[in-house]
Parts: C-alpha cells; sequence; structure tokens
C-alpha cells in the first residue's frame, strides 16, 4: 500500500531483524529441531538468579508506584555507575555521575547521539564494515548519511586510510561522528594502537564513539580517553555481560558538557522503574554475576581449538563473548550461498548463529550448548 506522507528513507528502510528464525527455509527437507540454543544474539547464557527475581518481584510489588512516573533523573542509577567505571580507572574516583547517562538499551544512546551531532543535514557518520548494524539503521531513519569504509579480510583493521580521507576529503557532508566497537562485532578483534592512535588525533569536530558492549569480556576499554578529550564517548550495556538484555539500559561516559547535551535530545522517562532497579541490582552483586566471565572465556578458547581441530570453519581471533568463523567455499559454489548453508544446517540440528557480514557469528553459550555446537558442525 502506498502511504505518501512516508519519507522516502523510511520506505526504503530494510528493518533490523533480530532473528532469521521466521524465515523460510530454502531446503525444505530440513525440519526445524524442538529446542533451539540461541546463539545470534550475543547474551549472557545464564539468567539472573531466581534470588534476584524475587528481590525485583518484591519491589514491583511493594515498593514502585504503578501509577507514579519513574525518575526520570536517574541519579542512583547514574551514581552507582560511575563507581563501577571508576573501578576500571586507575586514578582516583574521576568520573562523576555528571560524566553518565542512561538509555533504553545502547540504542536509544545511539539514536540520542546522532540528534543531538548529525540530524538536520549537519552532519554524516563513519562506521567501518562489517560492524554493528544499528548505527546505519538509526542514521538512515533520521536521514544521515553514511560512510562506511572497509577493513582488512586478515585481521578486520579498519581501512586508516580510506577512513582518513573520507573525513579529510568528505563527498557530501562533512563526518561528525565516528563509531567503533571494541572489541568489534561480528569480527571479535579489539581496537588496535594504531587504530586507538588514529582515533586520539581525530580533530575536536568529529566524536567519537567506543561501543565497548564487550567490556567485561574483553577488559579493554578506552575510559581514560574520555577524561581528556571532549570529543570521546565511551558506551556500555547491561545487556551482554550483566545479563539484563529484557530489561533494557544502556549507559554512556563523556565530560559533563557532552553528557548534558546527550540528556537533553532523550525522552524524559526513558527508564521504567524496574530497568533503573534492575540495573542497581545488578551492579551492586556484580561479583557475582560477573563470576562467570572467566568461565566463558575460557569455553571461548575451548571452543575455538575445537573448531579449528574438527572442522575446516576459519575461526578468527576474539575478545568478545562470540567467535566470527568463515567456511571454506567449495569451487563454483558462491560465499554468501555456503554461509546460507552452513547457517541453515546448524539450525536443522538446533544451533541458532548469526550469519552477518560475510561470516557466522557463534555465541559462546553454557558449556552443554558449546558442545552441541561443535557436534552440529561436525555433523555438516
Ligand atoms: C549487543 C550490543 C549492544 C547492546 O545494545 P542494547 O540496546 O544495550 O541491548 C550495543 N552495541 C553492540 C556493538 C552490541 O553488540
Amino acid at each position: 500500500m502506498s502511504l505518501p506522507f512516508l519519507r522516502s528513507a523510511v520506505v526504503q528502510l530494510a528493518a533490523y531483524q533480530p532473528h532469521v528464525e521466521s524465515e523460510a527455509d530454502p531446503s525444505s527437507a530440513l525440519v526445524a529441531p524442538v529446542r533451539l540454543d540461541p546463539l545470534d544474539t550475543n547474551e549472557c547464557p545464564y539468567d539472573l538468579p531466581e534470588a534476584y527475581k524475587e528481590k525485583l518481584a518484591w519491589l514491583l510489588h511493594h515498593d514502585i508506584a504503578a501509577n507514579r512516573y519513574p525518575d526520570g533523573g536517574h541519579g542512583p542509577l547514574k551514581a552507582a555507575i560511575a563507581q563501577y567505571v571508576n573501578e576500571a580507572i586507575p586514578a582516583d574516583s574521576p568520573i562523576g555521575p555528571d560524566y553518565i547517562s542512561v538509555g533504553n538499551g545502547s540504542d536509544e544512546l545511539i539514536r540520542s547521539v546522532l540528534i543531538a551531532t548529525c540530524v538536520g543535514g549537519e552532519g554524516a557518520v563513519l562506521v567501518a564494515a562489517p560492524t554493528f548494524s544499528m548505527y546505519s539503521i538509526l542514521a538512515r531513519t533520521l536521514g544521515i548519511p553514511v560512510v562506511s569504509v572497509g577493513r582488512s579480510e586478515k585481521t578486520f583493521e579498519v581501512d586508516l586510510a580510506a577512513a582518513e580521507a573520507a573525513i579529510a576529503q568528505p563527498q557530501g557532508l562533512p563526518v561528525r561522528v565516528v563509531f567503533m566497537v571494541h572489541p568489534n562485532s561480528p569480527t571479535g578483534n579489539a581496537l588496535t594502537a594504531a587504530e586507538l592512535a588514529w582515533l586520539e588525533q581525530l580533530p575536536p569536530e568529529v566524536l567519537v564513539v567506543v561501543d565497548e558492549a564487550y567490556f567485561e569480556f574483553s577488559q579493554q576499554t578506552t575510559l581514560a580517553a574520555v577524561l581528556d578529550r571532549p570529543n570521546w564517548v565511551v558506551m556500555r550495556t547491561f545487556s551482554k555481560a550483566f545479563r539484563l538484555a529484557a530489561y533494557r539500559v544502556g549507559y554512556t561516559v563523556a565530560q559533563p558538557a557532552l553528557t548534558q547535551a546527550l540528556e537533553k535530545v532523550r525522552l524524559p522517562y526513558n527508564l521504567p522503574s524496574l530497568t533503573q532497579a534492575a540495573a542497581q541490582l545488578a551492579l551492586t552483586h556484580r561479583q557475582e554475576l560477573l563470576a562467570v566471565v572467566p568461565e566463558i572465556q575460557q569455553q571461548r578458547r575451548e571452543l575455538a581449538d575445537a573448531i579449528a581441530q574438527h572442522t575446516p570453519l576459519h575461526l578468527w581471533p576474539s575478545d568478545a563473548n562470540f567467535l566470527y568463523g568463515r567456511p571454506p567455499v567449495p569451487p563454483g559454489q558462491s560465499t554468501e550461498a555456503e554461509l546460507e548453508r552452513w547457517f541453515y544446517r546448524l539450525r536443522a540440528q538446533g544451533t541458532l548463529v548469526r550469519h552477518t557480514g560475510g561470516g557466522l557469528r557463534i555465541t559462546i553459550g553454557t558449556p552443554a550448548e558449546n558442545q552441541r555446537t561443535l557436534a552440529h558442525m561436525q555433523g555438516i
């Protein structure tokens, strides 16, 4: 149906597809199994412990008035986040709550960054593909041009010469924001010293956003850069290591002037009361919740070794809670067709992975799930 009042950018946009489960399976002989291991969205494989769910249920019943708006200032949550991020910085608690903005998932914060910088024909964003797709999806919904540069096929390092040229000689609007994931999704590589040095020398009119969604797994952070650079934002989420994907909480760390700009453009009551309570509870009990991170890192090493030993999939090193690989392509076959074959064969056996960026991204699950991942790969 034609809806002539819609913006053409919205009509042309393909919506983000969290799971491709519902798509028709091209090999109809393969019947989907009853249970699928959900290894396609990089969540922690462990749910919040029962005692904390009970605590949240208690808060919902006795503490949170349903008729009242949530705290739109997020004061206690920002203070708890500031305390947590300071643990990764070797100075004395330099980051206060005025450095923190919280969003309904990092996705909302990405949109706030775009609204605060590029909307209205003021600028373009730069990404290095393959990377997290939400930057360009959200940019396009807002009519913001996306400049995409490539990465090395061998190491997935950013093509810095192309990125430099895109900033120095813009083809259209000037680049106002560079989005980098550290470590990158789907490829798993952390920013190198050369990439960090390039980001650090960018001029003050370019905002650097470093998305550290996988920080707890990589233990690598650029937080120190926030302290001396007004054009630097670190973005994090509670959706991965903190086990709260269902609750939708992300945060940014940036100098107070930039944080105030992000706060101005967000919705006033963006985080439900229960979500704020869940994030605070997770931070209070972070030692216990994050205690599974070393197990997941160990599982990542073991699964990577086993896949390398027992399957033809070519894997890259990963600093996150997922692996990225590409199968060998038989002569006469296309890469995409071979990737589709692997994706559907894995799914038919019960392992759901993500086919993205010209490869397969496989979340590290529980030890039992990882064993099944290996067995299902061997079954191809
Ligand atoms: C998972 C992920 C996020 C998290 O997004 P939320 O909206 O907070 O759930 C952000 N950035 C990247 C690169 C991710 O992989």
